[in-house]
């Protein structure tokens, strides 16, 4: 499944909303509060608290239009029991005051609430002694019998537009959205929010034109807390953004802080720019350092995959095209298998077992693959359960269910030819702990295979069932129970097959947990087709040394048809040639991928293809070649921005077309036209301090490669060598010294190559 990534509206009740009446607003220095340390200042409205200023210094630059500001820089969602909007209040705190511990830290307080008496919110904002950020807490107390259903903090209004602007999201891999006030401006909601952990896999936002100046969001929460990022639009063209914090939804509760602080910064740059801030933090974090590919307890083969099979059905249309695809490459080939269960795709989960072909057949099939060197692992969704499932009864799920605020069941229909929904099971239950990792048992230790692909399993819920032991509503429990389910499958399971367990999406919470993560964003394309967005490799940017990405939709035939599904929508051309326009599509989903450090991937891959489509295969099999000759960069290396390449831009065709998107009765694949670079790149720093330019051009003529670049730029010394590798092998460059790195190649229609700098020691 690949739907999380509609952004997740959110309707608010609201009890109380803290809107202060309009406040004459100043800059004159006796009616604001500012703290500043040389690289950003920030400034409060003395009377009332309200965030009226952010400058970077360096770069004259004011991200807040303070006319604009209407409320204090934080708000509290208490629950309505009428569950009525219009029973609103607006209520004025008759107290405000602030202190300035030190020069870098102002605390500001509200009391004298006249709805509420003894609420009080406290804010502390402090900067960084050396950075262009800020660390943001707050304290809200006397809520007892009023259950929260969010505190957003901070919130900050009046964000001005600033050039060309570009929006970073952490969504799974990362997506680079153009003009976000435009895509705003056109919805009917003027507003984008998503959930971390989960949708979001890592928390950092930048809104920035490069040439300007960058305003980044963040978070410094390192327990995976739930927790809700928002921006809005608001009618004078200036962006709100918004951090939404969940406590406990809990009557006896009386106060709340959240365990961690929000980041707001500055940046100059672009969104590498963004990202490596980040990282610095990221990286230092519990999730890095209990990485389990960092630490080396995958499973080798998992490391030494060269090309994934993802292919659907029984063994007949997966494993044997893969071993002889892994026979024609030489190097070894993995099998992700989707609809080899019993019961139809995305209907009448979690009734897997037996294999639709039988357990014989299945097994066999299973251990012959295994002995040709083709392991499998099995699609299993991590979290849903079909209401239509003899199961559901007899093993009486309901209790064991997600339930929201009001009691409800999150139930969805994915399987669009037929209608039945999917229901999601709390992960923080035992019950359903124990139904999924009986299911990995039994997938591992009876029918042989080497793991199990756990689908959905980078998302995380908000679930208000008391009776399940966790705290109502907000909390980390999500992904506590996460980890104690995979601690539960890998204490059963056989060690016989080396069962990897990886998982859909990619997600810095979940890097301790799955041993790879599911990104299928190089073709995004395929079910998002054409729009505002691009894909951004901010993931393994971020973490590529902590978690291995991998995956695709990427495919040159038409999708599969589940043969389980209604025949009357069935289509008559499943698994045939897509036209020829495409297979430019395909070499850049692969070049993409490869550049980016991800494994390859092939989606319905037949032998046919290699003369059907020989070009297209040949390029994929020679990426994954030379892939294999560099993974200390490719697998290991850590990201680094690119030198000044100015790839060639062509105009080419693109399908949107999945085993959903294009497939709904009536509708047809889409097809778009987009200007895409016809040559891609990836830097990558390998543990000895080499580094490798991964370079894949997509062109049908030769690409003239000509950039500089100082040796300094990657803390390189100033002498070394260039190496050019290619399968054909590796080659001398050029020698530099003084710093100057200069590379002058001729890139061969479809070229593949490294460039390997070595620093003379
Ligand atoms: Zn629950």
């Amino acid at each position: 499944m690949n739907k999380t990534f509609v952004t997740s509206l959110f309707s608010v009740l609201v009890f109380i909303i803290l809107l202060l009446p309009q406040c004459k607003s100043s800059k004159e220095s006796g009616e604001i509060i500012e703290i500043g340390n040389g690289k950003i200042s920030l400034a409060f409205e003395k009377a009332t608290g309200k965030f009226i200023a952010f400058n970077d210094i360096a770069n004259s630059h004011e991200f807040i239009n303070q006319e604009v500001v209407k409320g204090l820089p934080w708000e509290v969602r208490f629950d309505s029991p009428s569950n009525n909007q219009s029973q609103a209040n607006e209520t004025i705190p008759s107290k405000f005051r602030y202190s300035k511990p030190d020069s870098l830290t102002i605390i500001l307080e509200w009391e004298g609430f006249k709805e509420m008496k003894g609420f009080k919110v406290k804010a502390k904002i402090n900067l960084d002694e050396e950075k262009a950020l800020s660390y943001w807490k707050i304290f809200v107390d006397g809520i007892k019998g009023n259950p929260i259903r969010g505190v957003v903090f901070p919130k900050i209004e009046g964000i001005t537009e600033s050039g060309e602007e570009k929006l970073v999201i952490p969504g799974w891999m990362g997506e680079l959205m153009h003009n976000p006030r435009v895509a705003l401006s056109a919805g009917q909601i003027k507003r984008m929010e998503w959930v971390y952990p989960g949708a979001l896999s890592s928390q950092i936002f930048a809104l920035y034109d490069s040439n300007l100046c960058g305003f980044y969001a963040s978070c410094n929460d390192s327990l995976s807390y739930t927790k809700n990022f928002a921006f809005t639009l608001d009618t004078m063209n200036t962006l709100e953004y918004e951090m939404i914090n969940y406590p406990s939804f809990d009557p006896a509760l009386d106060s709340y802080t959240p365990s961690y602080e929000a980041v707001i910064g500055s940046f100059k740059g672009d969104w590498i720019t963004a990202a490596e801030m980040y990282r610095e933090w990221a990286v230092k974090q519990r999730w890095a350092t209990e990485s389990r590919f960092r630490n080396g307890i995958i499973p080798s083969w998992l490391e030494n995959t060269a090309l994934w099979v993802w292919n659907r059905g029984k063994s007949g249309n997966v494993l044997k095209p893969a071993v002889e695809l892994k026979n024609k490459l030489g190097l070894p080939i993995s099998v992700f298998w989707h609809w080899w269960h019993n019961n139809s795709y995305d209907e009448f989960l979690p009734e897997y077992i037996p294999p639709r072909e039988g357990k014989k057949s299945f097994t066999n099939a299973v251990l012959s693959a295994q002995r040709e060197g083709v392991r499998s692992i099995v699609y299993m969704n991590a979290i849903q359960w079909g209401e239509s499932t003899e199961s559901w009864k007899a093993e009486n799920a309901i209790p064991f269910s997600l339930k929201d605020i009001n009691g409800n069941m999150n139930s969805h229909i994915y399987n669009i030819f037929t209608g039945n929904s999917l229901t999601v099971m709390c992960m923080g239950t035992q019950f359903w702990r124990d139904k999924y990792s009986s299911l990995c048992d039994s997938v591992v230790n009876v029918y042989k295979t080497n793991g199990v692909y756990m689908d959905q399993a980078c998302l995380s819920y908000k679930c208000f069932d008391r009776s399940h032991g966790h705290s109502a509503g907000g909390g980390n429990y999500w992904v506590e129970g996460f980890g104690k389910l995979t601690d539960q499958i890998r204490s059963k399971v056989s060690k016989e097959t080396e069962p990897i367990f990886p998982g859909e999406g990619s997600g810095e919470s979940w890097i301790p947990y799955l041993d790879a993560f599911l990104t299928l964003q190089p073709s995004r394309e395929r079910y998002a087709g054409v729009g505002n967005s691009e894909t951004i490799p901010l993931f393994q940017a971020i973490y590529h040394q902590y978690g291995i990405t991998y995956g695709s939709y990427s495919s040159l035939v038409t999708p599969p048809y589940d043969e389980k599904w209604p025949k009357e929508y069935a289509p008559e051309n499943t698994e045939q040639l897509l036209d020829e326009a495409f297979n430019k599509q395909f070499l850049m989903e692969q070049a993409r991928s490869f550049v980016w450090g991800c494994q390859p991937t092939i989606a319905n891959y037949h032998s046919f293809l290699n003369y059907e489509r020989k070009v297209e295969i040949d390029y994929l099999l020679n990426i994954a070649r030379l892939r294999y000759k560099a993974l200390k960069y490719l697998l290991k290396g850590e990201f680094c921005r690119n030198p000044g390449i100015e790839p060639p831009v062509e105009n080419i065709k693109i399908s949107r077309l999945s085993i959903y998107a294009g497939r709904t009765p009536g509708e047809n694949v889409k097809t778009f036209n987009k200007d895409v670079p016809v040559l891609y790149a990836g830097t990558w720093k390998a543990d000895d301090n080499n580094i490798g330019i991964a370079l894949a051009s997509i062109s049908d003529n030769y690409i003239s490669v000509d950039f500089n670049f100082n040796s300094a730029e990657y803390n390189l010394p100033s002498e070394g060598e260039v190496y050019i590798i290619t399968n054909e092998g590796k080659e001398l460059l050029n020698s530099y010294t003084g710093g100057s790195i200069s590379v002058k190649y001729s890139m061969q229609p479809r070229g593949l190559c490294i460039l390997e700098i070595v620093p003379s020691v």
